[in-house]
């Protein structure tokens, strides 16, 4: 072999171990993947979150109803930075309307690192507002999901209005009209108000998707390690009633 062909011929001796090395980096990172998803071994940053799907819920509520009071804590977000530096660890998930009428963390009166909220108008799932949410179960632990609702949502009213003159809203707005239009259809058959029942409907729709929709979160309520409710906050009054 001459010299130009042996050194072409250790280069590429290099180049396929280079190769094989990598595959076999990427596939033990395959490999190790699921435990990326385990649950931190670390002692949780607020031990108060620690709690079952009931107690998760009795707190929510206790504080929705210090909220309606006027009886709001007061946070120490100053001290809580350090704590929380290290990790999280909510007791509730809200995939809650974007709507700014409704801020989640204000209205369970809850401090940073309680609630893991998604907002989206028109709380409806989706991929992204799915995968995380198994995150929060999955990784953080919580142990209770709310779908918020709220009166007067403009995102269900939108598709009803969408639905009823036969419209194509402009930009993306029909990704949010596709997404709500199965409780619109639902609530179309009910008595009274057609907005109220559809809010109510897209609710316990998405509820019922979230606790369907396998195969982390199917698990968890299987297991009854989570449970998944649904509330329509009222927009006068602050108070969330649960329909879910
Ligand atoms: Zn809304």
């Amino acid at each position: 072999m001459c010299e130009l062909c042996r050194t072409t011929h250790q280069r590429a001796s290099i180049a396929r171990r280079t190769l094989l090395q990598s595959a076999a980096g990427a596939v033990a990172s395959l490999a190790i993947a699921p435990g990326v998803l385990a649950a931190p071994v670390k002692a949780p940053p607020k031990p108060q979150n620690v709690l079952s799907p009931d107690a998760a819920l009795a707190r929510l509520m206790k504080g929705n109803d210090r909220y309606v009071h006027g009886n709001s804590s007061r946070y120490d977000f100053k001290h809580e930075r350090e704590a929380l530096s290290a990790g999280q660890n909510p007791f509730a998930a809200i995939l809650s309307c974007a709507d700014s009428r409704i801020a989640p963390e204000f209205c369970f009166d809850t401090a940073r690192g309680d609630v893991f909220v998604c907002r989206v108008a028109g709380n409806f799932t989706n991929d992204d507002i799915l995968a995380s949410l198994e995150y929060a179960v999955q990784v953080l632990n919580t142990p209770l999901i709310m779908v918020l609702g709220h009166e007067a949502c403009g995102a269900v009213d939108a598709t009803i209005k969408s639905i009823k003159d036969g419209t194509t809203l402009p930009g993306h707005l029909p990704a949010l009209v596709a997404a709500i239009t199965p409780a619109v259809k639902a609530a179309q058959g009910e008595s009274g108000d057609l907005l109220t029942n559809a809010i109510r409907e897209n609710v316990k729709l998405n509820v019922d998707k979230l606790k369907n929709t396998g195969p982390i979160l199917t698990s968890f309520v299987g297991d009854k390690k989570i449970r998944v409710v649904g509330g329509v906050y009222k927009l006068k009054t602050g108070r969330v009633e649960l329909v879910a």
